[in-house]
């Protein structure tokens, strides 16, 4: 008998109201008849690749962006529901959204969660308003913070908040600051990435420009430092180089990129991992549509990794986990010469200082973290 396939299940809704300052995703502003279309093109997706998946177990679900709650609860629901249709969705499985505060009114949340939404992710980025008018955000710190409270009165006991640091001005202190705020509204999990500057942006131009200057190279690290200290104050542990949380809250859909587990992809630009092949469908979401309504494939790249690359990129996610990454894990999956040439590989870099064996994981040690990248084109 064929084994169960599980699969996670990861659904892409590129609009927001506007572009952030700072935003190179594949978002961007859509009057509403454009939305609809996609929402349809979504669901013919959906249909598509239940004719080839359908039945396979999904342990998670992540609705992202763009911004997901620029569409009424009865769009997302409704999506919701024909994945519960096209796939055996696990009862305890953990179905989470992105949202912004300005679009995530009450009774958003309350259908959201009634719908069976049991995560919410509220894209907070900062708690001085100074800071989200830089960053182009189309909220305030007081908005987060109402959204937060609706998110708990709809009765969401998973609730997390990204936010970004090294801003262009910004200080230790007022990173911190931040931090404080975000940290009292108790949320079960926390992200925290520094600003990547990306080219194209008006931010970046900025910078270019001399307008406006980075955060230094050196308070990188404090910042970091005090993220770790005030959330570890807080009972957040973390995780994954960059995210933070309650023990048992850590995002299960986000484990499954870091651990190298399948997942498909819907949407426009919507990467998936399957059977050994990783596949993205059209960026353009005109193009995603057009597809899609003359019954055709999204799909616009997949390649078959090599058993070398392919542990090479296990090793990659799995060194972003502070548990690293299992070893019989890795030998089961691409045999055991392959990975005793890793640990050969990783000698030099553990008498470096920069990884470690803890148990049956090979694991960046606190000065080998930064230094993720590097780390890993060393091991190929
Ligand atoms: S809300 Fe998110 S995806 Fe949309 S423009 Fe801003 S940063 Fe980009």
């Amino acid at each position: 008998m064929r084994a169960q396939r599980h699969l996670s299940v990861y659904v892409h809704l590129p609009f927001c109201a506007r572009k952030c300052h700072y935003c190179d995703f594949n978002s961007r502003p859509a009057p509403p008849a454009d939305r609809a279309r996609y929402l349809d093109a979504l669901h013919r997706e959906i249909d598509r690749r239940a004719e080839m998946l359908g039945g396979s177990h999904v342990p998670t679900i992540f609705f992202g962006g763009g911004t997901p709650t620029i569409y009424e609860a009865r769009e997302l629901v409704r999506l919701l529901r024909r994945l519960r249709d096209a796939f055996f969705v696990e009862p305890d499985a953990e179905v989470a959204t992105e949202a912004n505060p300005e679009t995530a009114d009450d009774a958003k949340l309350t259908a959201l969660r009634e719908a069976g939404f049991n995560r919410i992710s509220l894209g907070a980025q900062s708690f001085d308003d100074a800071e989200l008018t830089l960053l182009g955000r189309g909220h305030t710190a007081r908005q987060t913070e109402r959204a937060v409270a609706g998110a708990r009165a709809a009765g969401f006991e998973n609730l997390s908040l990204d936010l970004i640091y090294a801003l262009p001005g910004q200080t230790v202190k007022g990173w911190r600051a931040t931090l404080e705020r975000a940290l009292a509204l108790q949320p079960e999990h926390l992200s925290a990435y520094g600003l990547e500057l990306a080219a194209g942006t008006p931010l970046a131009a900025r910078v270019e420009e001399g307008e406006i200057a980075p955060v230094p190279e050196g308070e990188h690290l404090g910042m970091r430092e005090v993220t770790g200290e005030l959330c570890s104050i807080a009972g957040l542990q973390r995780y994954e180089i960059s995210n933070y949380a309650r023990p048992g809250f850590e995002c299960r859909h986000n484990l499954t990129y870091w651990r190298n587990e399948p997942y498909l992809g819907l949407g426009a630009g919507a990467w998936s991992y399957l059977d050994g092949e990783r596949a993205m469908n059209l960026r353009d979401p005109d193009d995603y549509c057009a597809a899609l309504e003359r019954g055709g494939d999204a799909r616009d790249y997949s390649e078959r990794l090599d058993p070398d690359d392919a542990l090479l990129e296990a090793v990659m996610m799995g060194l972003r986990m502070t548990a690293g990454v299992s070893l019989d894990g890795l030998r089961a999956r691409y045999g055991r010469e392959r990975v005793e040439g890793l640990l050969a590989r990783a000698e030099p870099l553990a008498e470096m200082g920069l990884v470690e064996i803890a148990g049956d994981h090979l694991r960046l040690t606190a000065t080998g973290e930064p230094l993720h990248s590097e780390v890993v084109v060393r091991l190929a």
